[in-house]
């Protein structure tokens, strides 16, 4: 049999594909080495965030006094933390498997490589057993990089972020290298458990592709709290568990812990596409156009292994215009890069959407910025914090640029900051949407 289409990977890119196109009818295969659900679902967004909740949770408890309640004995069990994490992941999971559980759809579970490659075939292998397609959709993801430092190498004192989550025990105390989003989401977990935690950052500031106004409020909060962050300084070496890192200016110093994450970015998953001769790459991942085609006819690619930006929902939106334009369908469907909602969840979330003030450099605007404590729900639920929403309104077009946001639940409704950001919502056109009271959302009405 020849199927219409061949998928490389069953994270978000992958099995948003191949629900879309045998939802038309297509028939589709799917190869999986691991569990579906990808990075995501298995050893990323999801299991982090169930661990957050729980952290939350104890954190919340520990600091209820603020809001008059008592609770004097408060403690947790990272065991059953742990376990209802294993069980989340379990069940979603099997929501996967059930979607694409349908007559167009077959699931291969294994590592599959590309065998040959012509206009109209692609010929697969996997298990010893070889696939024919017409199209292919790329999808193999990421890993966590692997920076080349000395003395991290077959080092157990060394977790990444799949290993964080697969402990069973919490560390002792923890030394984060690299203060980006997984860096940040971590020290947040750790912390909340009561966990001495150290981020060292090689940039001047932790999380430095995001608003930096927006940033400081998180890492005041977070020092004032306890977290020690290290910016402007490069980890050296590492020998053991104690880690030797150069500050930009003075001594280098050295610091240990139980264990320590390193978490300083993710590179493309490449093997198995040796014999797809030609295929052209960026700097960052497979090189694609607007229709996530490659520079080989029938051959597609979507999610991490594109390199754009490496965001579950980025991949899922790709998978849906590779499909879209396989299928010839009309519309021509494309992706908004420009309005991307991104959360990282830190307590209090940070979510932006849009252009930050440096993207903006070039283009007339003006920054509008405001305390969320102009939200009166904000008020009554976030004891203590006065969080920050900023929005970048262009001066000629008066459309919103972008906005930037910390503060609970901020990543509950940065969707409706997306929504204007993609349909070039003038400020007169945004100010005409009503917002449920009492809401935190109602902070994007007052700041317009
Ligand atoms: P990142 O690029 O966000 O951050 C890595 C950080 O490590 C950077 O700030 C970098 O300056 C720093 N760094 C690099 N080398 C260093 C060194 N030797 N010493 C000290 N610091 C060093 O990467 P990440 O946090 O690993 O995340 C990987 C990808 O996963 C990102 O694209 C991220 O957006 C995505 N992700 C997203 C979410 C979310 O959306 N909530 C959560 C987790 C991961």
């Amino acid at each position: 049999m020849k199927y219409f289409l061949s998928i490389i990977g069953g994270g978000p890119a992958g099995y948003t594909a191949a629900e879309k196109a045998s939802k038309q009818g297509k028939s589709v295969i799917l190869f999986e080495r691991e569990q579906l659900g990808g990075t995501c679902l298995n050893v990323g967004c999801i299991p982090t965030k169930t661990l957050l909740y729980s952290a939350k949770q104890y954190y919340n408890a520990l600091h209820a006094d603020k809001y008059g309640v008592k609770a004097e004995t408060v403690s947790f069990d990272y065991g059953k933390i742990f376990q209802r994490k294993q069980k989340v992941v379990r069940k979603l999971v099997a929501g996967i498997k059930q979607k694409l559980n349908n007559e167009f759809c077959t699931v291969v579970s294994g590592s599959a490589s590309v065998v040959s490659r012509t206009d109209d075939t692609v010929l697969i292998e996997c298990n010893g057993e070889k696939y024919e397609a017409e199209n292919l959709l790329i999808c193999t993801g990421s890993s966590n990089f692997v920076p080349p430092i000395e003395g991290i190498q077959d080092n157990p004192a060394v977790w990444d972020s799949t290993s964080a989550l697969d402990a069973k025990e919490l560390p002792a105390s923890m030394i984060i290298v690299g203060g980006g989003v997984i860096g940040m989401e971590f020290a947040t977990l750790y912390h909340e458990l009561g966990v001495p935690v150290t981020v060292i950052e090689a940039m001047p500031t932790i999380l430095p592709n995001l608003d930096q106004d927006v940033v400081k409020v998180l890492r005041d909060k977070y020092e004032k709290a306890g977290i020690r962050i290290l910016t402007s300084t490069k980890v050296m070496s590492l020998e053991g568990n104690k880690v030797t890192a150069q500050p930009a200016e003075g001594e280098a110093i050295t610091l240990e812990a139980e264990h320590i994450l390193v978490s300083v970015g993710r590179r493309p998953n490449l093997d198995g596409l040796e014999a797809l001769e030609g295929l052209e790459f960026t700097r960052k991942g497979i090189n694609v156009d607007e229709g996530m085609r490659t520079n080989l006819n029938n051959v597609y690619a979507a999610g991490d292994i594109t390199g754009k930006i490496m965001l579950a929902h980025v991949a899922s939106r790709q998978a849906e215009v590779a499909v879209s334009r396989m299928l010839k369908q009309i519309p021509v469907q494309r992706i908004a890069y420009n309005a991307i909602p991104s959360v990282v969840y830190t307590n209090p979330e940070i979510a932006s959407v849009g252009l930050t003030e440096t993207d903006a450099a070039d283009i007339p605007h003006e920054v509008r910025s405001m305390p969320m404590t102009f939200s009166g729900r904000f008020v009554a639920e976030n004891e203590g914090e006065t969080g920050l929403c900023k929005m970048l309104v262009d001066t000629k077009h008066n459309t919103v640029l972008g906005v930037h946001m910390i503060g609970n639940p901020c990543s509950e409704f940065v969707a409706a900051a997306s929504f204007a950001v993609r349909m070039g919502y003038t400020v007169a056109e945004f100010e005409q949407v009503v917002f449920p009271h009492p809401t935190v959302s109602e902070i994007l009405k007052e700041i317009l």
